[in-house]
């Protein structure tokens, strides 16, 4: 097959969500009506099975939340379809946005009951930056939430983003009858069924017909003939157009655990969500239909067997074709590598893999050579843009407990932050500094550095909140700046100079004082 017809046929997303609006369980119907698995509740019981092998991921089955970033496949109606799956747990914040930077849209699941969580509207700002087309899912209607209306005010408010509902409830709670399908005039009659998928809709040509009387009882056919008049009259028109360059998020009523309003949501998603196209590098843009390789690693897995300290670095493809066996050029370490035994994820599977294409993901293993953000072509100097670092909000200094072993505590605090489990920032030589944006992060780097690396530490809390990249406006005062606030300056991974702000007072002094110095909230900028 032609590398357009292979690209046109593939759609790389994310579900994201705050913690327990859903996210698991729209994941698991996707696959479910793909296909891809049999019965519900395999996408959990894999999650509980991986963690039954391993210590470290005690750790995440204490807590409850979902440590790894997986990626699942599945090929349903001729599509290719790659979720990535993110943690939603605030303290793994970080692995969910670079995931974000792997894919080409997202779907965004929100609580009726709850509504615009603080952890949706994080993400949210994520998308923004990176213009990424979101659709938004209205999770559990079959409980007794929010007012859609005043729903959608809130989402344009606090997600800042224009909405446009596509699907529209008849009631909800107890009464919830089904979503009427505003985009093609379908309505979908609601049956409560956790395992199959329902394939209940009925077609109607006109919402004023008295067809949809005899379906549904006059009370809810009145306000949905109102409601629907309404968001016809206050909403601008759905264009794909404005979906795709990020300014207008269509949005989706329904209830995945009773796989409702999945079916609308999955099919306006194949038919509207934007296959790769291109990305931007250092050195201009790359297009996906291009035909020599690039790619990047946007993720690191450690091997859960302590045993075995190899690692899975998760390859996104950009552009051309990725060979099993051939050899690529990695632009950092300016080495060519060759990888025997590249793996892709369908469903619940690792399968060995001779070639994949642009949108998919791989796993590659690796011995050390790669980090977050690495770039691999077929030999040109190429630097994928777009895996940036952000102020972590906790910091605390690294207290070597047994000096005898200072050489690993150095190894596995640097492999352990190349992973992305916390960001290092070195001071005066070897102090080191950990940023996070939650504790939990100390408590896995504590038990991976005993567990995997024989290394002891403490952890000794520091009062900056924020951490900000800074260079210079005027070389005099950026050179008295760094002179001046040498104690809570550090540098990060890449060597770049960051200012420790302790308050946000602080931080407003530092500027107004330094007009000199530009502070950056992101490592990335140009
Ligand atoms: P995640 O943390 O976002 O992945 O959320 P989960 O998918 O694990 O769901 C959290 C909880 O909400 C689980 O107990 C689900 O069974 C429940 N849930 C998911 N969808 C619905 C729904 O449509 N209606 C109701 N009532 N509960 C739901």
């Amino acid at each position: 097959m032609s590398i357009e017809k292979e690209i046109a046929k593939r759609r790389t997303f994310a579900i994201i969500s705050h913690p327990d609006a859903g996210k698991t369980t729209l994941t698991e119907k996707f696959l479910l009506f793909g296909g891809a698995i049999q019965t519900a509740g395999a996408v959990k019981q894999n999650k509980i099975r991986k963690t039954a092998t391993s210590d470290f991921m005690e750790i995440e089955k204490q807590r409850g939340i979902s440590v790894a970033t997986s990626v699942m496949g599945f090929e349903y109606n001729g599509i290719r379809i790659n979720i990535l799956d993110t943690p939603g747990h605030k303290d793994f914040a970080e692995d969910t946005y670079r995931t974000l930077t792997a894919v080409d849209s997202v779907i965004l699941v929100v609580d009726c009951v709850k509504g615009v969580e603080e952890q949706t509207e994080k993400l949210m700002e994520v998308c923004r930056m990176r213009k990424t087309p979101v659709i938004i899912f209205i999770n559990k209607m079959d409980r007794e939430g929010k007012n859609p209306v005043e729903l959608l005010d809130e989402l344009e408010e606090k997600l800042q983003i224009n909405v446009r509902p596509l699907t529209w409830p008849i009631s909800q709670g107890m009464n919830f009858k089904g979503v009427y399908n505003i985009y093609s005039g379908q309505l979908n009659l609601f049956e409560s069924d956790q395992t199959r998928i329902t394939e209940n809709f009925i077609e109607l040509q006109d919402i004023n017909s008295p067809e949809l009387d005899r379906w549904i009882p006059s009370s809810f056919t009145k306000q949905l003939r109102e409601d629907v008049e309404l968001i016809e009259g206050v909403y601008d028109p759905f264009t794909v157009e404005n979906y795709r360059n990020g300014s207008l998020a269509p949005v989706f009523f329904g209830s995945a655990v009773n796989n409702f309003g999945i079916r609308e949501l999955l099919h306006t998603f194949l038919d509207i969500a934007p296959s790769p196209s291109e990305r931007e590098a250092m050195q201009r843009s790359v297009k996906a239909s291009e035909p020599t390789m690039s790619g990047f690693v946007f993720k690191i897995h450690a091997n859960l067997d302590p045993n075995h300290r190899d690692r899975t670095a998760f390859f996104k493809i950009c552009s051309g074709t990725f060979q099993r066996n051939t050899f690529y050029f990695h632009t950092r370490l300016k080495k060519k590598l060759r990888f025997a035994s590249p793996t892709q994820f369908m469903a619940n599977e690792k399968n060995l893999i001779e070639d994949a294409w642009p949108g998919d993901v791989i796993g590659l293993y690796d011995n050390g050579n790669l980090k977050i953000g690495d770039t691999l072509t077929e030999g040109e100097e190429l630097q994928f843009r777009g895996i940036p670092s952000f102020s972590p909000e906790i910091f605390k200094e690294v207290i070597n407990r047994d000096p005898f072993k200072s050489k690993q505590l150095d190894k596995g605090v640097r492999q352990l932050t190349e992973e992305g489990v916390a960001q290092l920032f070195m001071q005066h030589g070897n102090r080191k500094i950990i940023g996070t944006v939650g504790e939990l992060q100390f408590d896995v780097i504590r038990f991976r550095l005993e567990h995997e690396y024989g290394a002891k530490c403490d952890f000794m809390p520091l009062r900056y909140c924020k951490a900000l990249w800074i260079t210079s406006r005027d070389k005099d005062q950026y050179e008295e700046f760094l002179r001046r606030k040498s104690p809570v300056i550090a540098l990060d991974k890449e060597e770049h100079p960051v200012f420790f702000a302790e308050s946000e007072w602080m931080l407003k002094v530092a500027m107004e004082n330094y007009p000199g110095v530009i502070f950056h909230e992101t490592s990335e900028f140009k």
